[in-house]
């Protein structure tokens, strides 16, 4: 009945993009755990690697803003990766309607998801899918990056990135952080709101293309003297120039302090944007209100 001798399998969480993800408890340490079981062998190829990237990523990666990787081994024919259960994640939080989510809980969750990015930076990692789902909550209200599947090393040799991924997706949580935020404490734009946090985020395109226009829209198009390098891109092409909506208007009731964080992160050009170092440092997480303490984070019922 035992798996590997050691889980107790519990009920299924969820399914994922490479198999069923179930909760179980391990009976070595009584903890809660939740187990993915990778389906081996029936799938195309990319999957096993994907799940051997992903154990060798998280094995590197020890922190408590990435989620941790207990145990990894095959079974019947399935490969099963352990991790510590967590209790939601950022997306059920910001789709909530019954959370209120005040500056000091958007800091907060701001900081923890910069934290753990930190972490992979530090080692040469891109995450490559941050978004709100792969943004695990545990019962502390400890925020976790999770989903390392789609995650590369830097510079590592082999494939080259696939380049339309990095630009946007990053870019998006952050969005979807500070819209909530904008409209949330705006009583006017309510309705907006809740269709915007009912999975209708801010910027989401239905194709790259797409995405990259209703980005333009908003960020303006990328000028050469704003991003030297912009024309050298691979599958550059060029865009009827837009000029870029101020921050203000974006999130009017933002902080100062958030608007100016935001305008440095969206910057188009890397070598001129911030980086998460730089942004932790960013007066945005000293000034008031201070990150709300995670034990103190709002959490779905
Ligand atoms: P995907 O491949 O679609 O990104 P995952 O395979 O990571 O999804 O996870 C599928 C589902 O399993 C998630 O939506 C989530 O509900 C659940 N889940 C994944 N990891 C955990 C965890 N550590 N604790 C609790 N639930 C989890």
């Amino acid at each position: 009945k035992k798996v590997a001798d050691r889980y107790l399998k519990r009920e299924i969480l969820g399914e994922g993009t490479y198999g069923v993800v179930y909760k179980a408890i391990d009976t070595k340490t009584g903890q809660t755990v939740a187990i993915k079981k990778i389906r081996l062998g029936k799938q195309k190829e990319g999957v096993n690697f994907t799940a051997l990237r992903e154990i060798k990523l998280l094995k590197e990666l020890k922190d408590p803003n990435i989620i941790e990787l207990i145990d990894a081994f095959p079974h019947k024919g399935n490969l099963h990766l352990v991790f510590e259960f967590m209790e939601t994640d950022l997306e059920a939080v910001i789709r909530d309607p019954n959370i209120f989510l005040s500056p000091g809980d958007i800091k907060s969750y701001f900081q923890m998801t910069l934290k753990g990015l930190l972490v992979c930076h530090k080692k040469w990692v891109l995450h490559r899918d941050m978004k709100p789902n792969n943004l695990l909550i545990g019962s502390n209200g400890q925020l976790k990056l999770a989903d390392f599947g789609l995650a590369r090393i830097f510079g590592s040799p082999g494939r080259k990135f696939t380049h339309q991924v990095s630009v946007h997706v990053q870019a998006f949580f952050i969005q979807r952080i500070c819209i909530s935020k904008c409209i949330r404490s705006d009583a006017e734009m309510m309705d907006k709101s809740s269709s915007l946090l009912n999975r209708r985020p801010f910027l989401q395109g239905d194709s790259d293309i797409d995405q990259l226009g209703k980005i333009f829209q908003k960020l303006g198009t990328p000028t050469p003297s704003q991003w030297p390098d912009l024309e050298w891109l691979p599958d550059f092409v060029e865009y009827s120039s837009q000029t870029a909506q101020p921050w203000r208007k974006l999130c009017p009731t933002a902080s100062d302090d958030a608007l100016d964080l935001l305008s440095k992160l969206f910057t188009y050009d890397p070598k001129t944007r911030i980086t998460v170092q730089q942004a932790l440092e960013h007066r945005y997480f000293t000034s008031v209100p201070l990150p709300t303490d995670p034990a103190k984070l709002p959490r779905p019922a």
